[in-house]
C-alpha cells in the first residue's frame, strides 16, 4: 500500500536524481538536440519541491495534479508538457484517494504513458521517453500479476526500462528535435528515455 507520504517521498527523490543527473541528460541532448534537457528538468523539479509542502495534506490525485501542472509551467521544450501531462494523468487516475493499490500503482503509471502518447502523438520505437516507459509499465504489470510484491515487479519494470533506453541507441528519431538527425540519430541514447529510467529507479529507491 502508497500513502500520499510515499508519493511525496518519490516525487523529492525523483527531482534529487533528475538534479544529480542533471548534466549527463544536458550532455545526451547536446548530441542528438538542443541540449537543455537536464537543465530543463532540474528547474522543473526543483519548483516542483518548493510547492510539495502545499500538497502535503492533499489526496494522491491532488499531489500528482499538482506535480504535473508545476512541470508544465516551468519546464519548456519538449519534455515540460510530456512529463507534465503524465504526472495529471497519473493524478486523474488516483483522484480522490489517499492510498493505492499496487494495482492502482500500475494504473497510475499505464494513465501517465497514455497521456505522454496523446500528448506527443507518439508510439514505442520512435527514440522517445516511451522506449523506457512502455516495456517498464509491460514488466510491472507481468510481475504484479505473477504474484509479485511491488518492489519486486517495479525492480524488474527498472530492469525494462534500463534495456529500453539502451535499445534507443540502436534506433532512429521519427519524434521531437533528434527527428531531425534522421540516420545519424542512430548510435545515440534518448536523452528522454534516461530520465524515465532514472524517475523509475528513484521510485523503486523509495520501496
Ligand atoms: P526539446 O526537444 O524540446 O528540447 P527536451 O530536450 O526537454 O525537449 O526533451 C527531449 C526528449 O523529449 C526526447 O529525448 C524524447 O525522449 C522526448 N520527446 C520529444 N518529442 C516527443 C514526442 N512527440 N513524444 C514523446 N516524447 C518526445
Ligand atoms: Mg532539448
Amino acid at each position: 500500500m502508497i500513502d500520499a507520504k510515499k508519493i511525496i517521498a518519490m516525487v523529492e527523490a525523483i527531482a534529487k536524481k533528475i538534479e544529480s543527473e542533471k548534466d549527463f541528460l544536458t550532455q545526451l541532448d547536446n548530441e542528438i538536440g538542443d541540449g537543455d534537457h537536464g537543465i530543463n528538468l532540474a528547474r522543473g523539479f526543483k519548483s516542483v519541491e518548493e510547492k510539495l509542502p502545499g500538497l502535503e495534506d492533499k489526496d494522491i490525485g491532488a499531489i500528482l495534479k499538482g506535480v504535473g501542472t508545476q512541470l508544465v509551467s516551468t519546464v519548456g521544450g519538449a519534455s515540460g508538457p510530456l512529463y507534465g501531462t503524465a504526472f495529471m494523468k497519473a493524478g486523474n487516475a488516483c483522484k480522490g484517494k489517499t492510498e493505492l493499490t499496487d494495482a492502482d500503482f500500475a494504473s497510475a503509471l499505464e494513465a501517465a504513458i497514455g497521456g505522454i502518447k496523446m500528448r506527443g502523438k507518439a508510439e514505442e520505437g520512435e527514440k522517445t521517453m516511451l522506449d523506457a516507459l512502455c516495456p517498464a509499465c509491460r514488466a510491472l504489470k507481468e510481475g504484479l500479476d505473477s504474484g509479485k510484491e511491488l518492489k519486486e515487479a517495479l525492480a524488474a519494470a527498472v530492469d525494462a526500462a534500463a534495456k529500453g533506453m539502451e535499445h534507443t541507441k540502436t534506433i532512429i528519431a521519427t519524434k521531437g528535435r533528434a527527428s531531425y538527425l534522421g540516420e545519424r540519430s542512430i548510435g545515440h541514447q534518448d536523452p528522454g528515455a534516461t530520465s524515465s529510467l532514472y524517475m523509475l529507479q528513484a521510485m523503486l529507491d523509495c520501496l
